[in-house]
C-alpha cells in the first residue's frame, strides 16, 4: 500500500483558500422530528490525492479515476421551538449571507457547538475581533480546548462557554442543547466531536470531518488525511461510526460532504467493510 502523503500539512493548506474555487452560499433542509437541520454551505469544491493518507494506487484508479473529488466547507443550523442554534462556524465568509436567507439574525444564535478546532470550523467564531454570535454560549470539547490556541482565544470573546467531555455513540452521548448529544469521534484531533440531533423519534447524526473525500473514504474507511492529527484513530473511529449509523438506519450530515451534505450510509456488497453514501433528495 502506498502512502500517497505522509507530511502533515498545515491545516489550512492553499488548496483550500484559493479563491476562484469558492461557490456562493448555499442552504439545504430537512425536518428531523420538530427540528428543521439546514446546511449552511461556504464553499463546494474538488479536492486532490495530495491529501490522502493509505490510499493504494488501485483504489484511486478506481475511486477516483480523475484524481479529483467532490468535496465542501459546511455548517449546520438546528432551529427548534428553543431556538437556533449553530453546529460550527465555517470560516465565516458566507455565514451571514446564508443564516439571513432563512431569517435568522447572527443575534439570534443561542448555541454554538463546536466539532472541532480547525480554522474551518471556528474561524467564523469572531468577526472583526468581537463574537460573530453575541448572545450565544459556546461548546467545545476539553481536549479541543487545551490542544488549540485559536479556540481558546477565540471563545475567550464569548460571555459563555461550556467545556464538555463528550459521550459515545453506544451511550447515546452527553446532551449539550435540547435534544442535541455531544458524541467523542477522537482522531481527526484530539477532542473531535459529533453531534446527535433526537427529536420525535427521529436522528440525525452531524458528524464533522469524521469524512474528507467522500469517494474513496466511504468505499475504504481506512483512508485518512493529512489535517488528522492522528490518522491511524481517525480510521478507526470513521470504520465504527459508518458501521453503526448503517446498522441503525441513522441519516447523517458533514462538514466536508458535497452538498447537500445529509443522506444515508449503506453497506456496500461490492465492497466489503466499506459503504455508500445516499444523499438526501434535493
Ligand atoms: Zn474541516
Amino acid at each position: 500500500m502506498k502512502l500517497l502523503a505522509i507530511a502533515f500539512l498545515s491545516v489550512l493548506s492553499i488548496s483550500w483558500l484559493a479563491p476562484s474555487l469558492w461557490a456562493a452560499g448555499e442552504v439545504f433542509s430537512v425536518k428531523i422530528g420538530d427540528f428543521k437541520v439546514s446546511m449552511l454551505s461556504e464553499a463546494q469544491r474538488e479536492s486532490g490525492l495530495d491529501i490522502l493518507i493509505g490510499a493504494s494506487e488501485g483504489d484511486i484508479a478506481k475511486f477516483i479515476p480523475t484524481g479529483k473529488y467532490p468535496s465542501a466547507v459546511a455548517a449546520y443550523l438546528i432551529e427548534s421551538s428553543e431556538g437556533a442554534v449553530l453546529v460550527d462556524t465555517g470560516f465565516g465568509r458566507e455565514m451571514e449571507h446564508n443564516l439571513k436567507s432563512l431569517g435568522i439574525e447572527a443575534g439570534d444564535i443561542r448555541t454554538v457547538l463546536v466539532t472541532h478546532a480547525h480554522g474551518d470550523h471556528i474561524g467564523g467564531l469572531v468577526t472583526n475581533g468581537k463574537p460573530a454570535y453575541p448572545n450565544a454560549e459556546v461548546v467545545i470539547s476539553r481536549l479541543d480546548y487545551e490542544w488549540s490556541a485559536q479556540a481558546r482565544e477565540y471563545t475567550s470573546k464569548y460571555a459563555s462557554l461550556d467545556i464538555i467531555t463528550p459521550g459515545t455513540l453506544e451511550t447515546g452521548g452527553v446532551e449539550t442543547a435540547g435534544g442535541i448529544f455531544a458524541i467523542a469521534a477522537y482522531g481527526h484531533t484530539p477532542g473531535h466531536t459529533m453531534f446527535m440531533v433526537k427529536s420525535g423519534g427521529e436522528k440525525l447524526l452531524i458528524w464533522g470531518d469524521l469524512t474528507h473525500a467522500m469517494a474513496i473514504q466511504m468505499p475504504r474507511p481506512g483512508v485518512s488525511v493529512t489535517y488528522d492529527t492522528d490518522p491511524a484513530a481517525a480510521a478507526r473511529v470513521r470504520s465504527a461510526v459508518l458501521k453503526y449509523v448503517a446498522e441503525n438506519d441513522i441519516p447523517v450530515a458533514g462538514m466536508h460532504v458535497a452538498y447537500p451534505g445529509i443522506g444515508y450510509v449503506r453497506e456496500d456488497p461490492e465492497n466489503p467493510g466499506g459503504y455508500k453514501f445516499i444523499p438526501k433528495e434535493k
